[in-house]
């Protein structure tokens, strides 16, 4: 298995991509459980520790799973590999100027004929393909049973626990306009108001 020497994500649309898994995941699980567990479980307690610990599990294997994808090379540069004497569905790529064997596709963000390609992830910067499609399928499991965990908790948190707030259309109006509720809230200039109702 080779590494990859650049893992990192190249074009500007997989960098965005990839900064929402980096970036935002982690920021979203901190306030998961800062905010949102403490509302169900006390803190010390077994569900509080379970809860946290399968989203420690959860996380842990969004991003494992993540930066193995990226870290593996799955390019026709992974190993050197003989052609048949026929060369039977083998092709000269026009792109890279390498020999590749059936099944490969060249990726243009990678630049590389890719083994046994599936498809050019954004979020991971890389191609899946050959060694690397399992860390995928990884990645794409954990992302979405921890997806479906944090639906489930902060539905309840939002329209049960805190439905006077968020079953109210004048909060719908105010998270869709917050320059219209400032300029509201500056015109009655009370400023002790100036304290969202969230
Ligand atoms: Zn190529
Ligand atoms: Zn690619």
């Amino acid at each position: 298995m080779r590494i990859r020497s650049n893992p990192m994500p190249s074009r500007m649309v997989d960098i965005l991509c990839f900064l929402i898994i980096a970036v935002f995941l982690p920021v979203v699980f901190m306030f998961e459980i800062v905010v949102v567990l403490p509302a169900f479980h006390e803190p010390g307690g077994f569900f509080h520790t379970f809860t946290f610990l399968m989203a420690m599990f959860l996380v842990f294997n969004i991003k494992g799973n993540m930066i193995a994808c990226m870290m593996i090379d799955t390019s026709v540069n992974v190993k050197k590999v003989e052609p048949p004497s026929d060369q039977l569905n083998w092709r000269e790529c026009g792109e890279c100027q390498k020999l590749a064997p059936p099944r490969s596709w060249h990726c243009k963000a990678c630049k590389v004929c890719i083994l046994k390609r599936d498809h050019h992830c954004i979020y991971t910067g890389c191609c899946i393909g050959l060694r690397n499609h399992r860390f995928f399928m990884g990645f794409i499991f954990y992302l979405f049973v921890g997806s479906v965990y944090a639906l489930v908790y902060n539905s309840i948190y939002m329209w049960v626990i805190h439905g006077h707030i968020y079953s109210n259309w004048v909060t719908v109006l105010k998270l869709a306009c917050p320059m219209l509720h400032l300029l509201w809230l500056m015109e009655s200039s009370s400023w002790p108001t100036m304290c969202p109702l969230f």
